[in-house]
């Protein structure tokens, strides 16, 4: 993205913004077209984005550090709580918050209890419609009106994250409003996560798509060896843990022609985000019952704490 523009600062902008919104709406998706990388997993089917995903978003005298977040929803299985807590602890640690809703739909209960919640935390923020490629000029204007009828002094914009429409407008009026500070990252870095974790979540994202409903959401991956050989591809080895057997035999397909194609596919993902050619290797275990076990979920990563510097 061009940020030339920006370029009336004379100090150093940098804060923490964090990406909140029910699921589905298109955080992920905005985040990556930002950053220009695939950096956080996006799906058609909702709760794709299991942790917080930090994005770093850096010019010459600004530096965004984006938090995408699991999408807000009332918890059903521990997985779930774990997941809110790091939408929460996001929303608290963030100098800004981006609320995302989509255009086709209305402002609904639960966005206004979000919405009521963060006039309390007194953070700047920003209200994004996305997805007005799918509606009618006309359709946006009611909605406009409602939020802005229920919260007079918000900022709302309008985007497209699909066709990167609004999304300079949407940095612009974020560094308006982020405090002086001095960059926390090197500027050329795009994210703290390890490569084993991103990954991890190309792998993760490649089993929703190529499954139905019940097989993605039993799913995690774990890196089990990742080591980079001299003149050689990296090998990178990974299990998939379902909670049922049953769901084992259906990850694997007949002959291991199902697990072959999500490996092919995670493959090129990976190849492209790494900038080198890999040796890719996936097993598949099963950890029974894992999303409700808080000793499991923990072992897997889920609920740790980005350190803040
Ligand atoms: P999240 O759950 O909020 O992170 O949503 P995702 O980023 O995973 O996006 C959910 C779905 O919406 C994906 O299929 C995206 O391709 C799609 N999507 C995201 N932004 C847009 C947009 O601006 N326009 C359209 N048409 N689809 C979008
Ligand atoms: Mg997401």
């Amino acid at each position: 993205m061009n940020n030339n523009q920006i370029n009336d600062q004379t100090k150093h902008k940098a804060g923490y913004v964090s990406i909140l919104g029910r699921p589905n709406v298109g955080k992920s998706t905005f985040l990556n077209q930002v950053l220009g990388i695939k950096l956080s997993i996006t799906s058609p089917k909702s709760q794709t984005t299991r942790h917080r995903i930090l994005g770093i978003h850096s010019s010459d005298n600004f530096q965004i550090l984006f938090l995408d977040t699991p999408g807000m929803i009332k918890p059903q299985y521990l997985l779930q709580e774990f997941m809110m807590g790091s939408v929460k602890t996001a929303m608290e640690d963030s100098d800004l918050v981006l609320f995302m809703i989509e255009a086709s739909d209305k402002l609904r209960m639960e966005d206004e209890l979000i919405l009521d919640g963060f006039k309390s935390i007194k953070k700047p923020i920003l209200i994004l419609i996305n997805k007005i490629d799918l509606v009618k000029k006309g359709r946006l204007l009611p909605l406009i009106q409602q939020i802005s009828e229920t919260f007079e002094s918000s900022v709302i914009i309008p985007i497209s994250a699909l066709n990167k429409d609004g999304l300079e407008i949407v940095v612009a009026e974020i560094v308006a409003r982020l405090p002086e500070s001095p960059p926390y990252y090197p500027p050329e870095m795009l994210t703290e996560h390890p490569e084993r974790f991103i990954v991890s979540e190309v792998i993760r994202e490649k089993i929703f798509e190529f499954y139905g409903e019940e097989i993605p959401y039993s799913t995690t991956v774990v890196i089990d060896e990742f080591h980079e050989q001299e003149g050689k591809k990296d090998v990178i080895s990974a299990i998939i843990f379902v909670e049922r057997t049953s769901q084992k035999g259906i990850l694997i397909g007949k002959n291991g022609v199902a697990l072959k194609k999500i490996g092919e596919s995670a493959r090129k993902d990976i190849e492209s985000f790494l900038q080198r050619p890999v040796f890719l290797k996936l097993w598949v275990k099963v950890k029974l019952r894992w999303r409700r076990d808080a000793n499991a979920i923990r072992e897997f990563g889920y609920g740790s704490k980005l350190p803040r510097k």
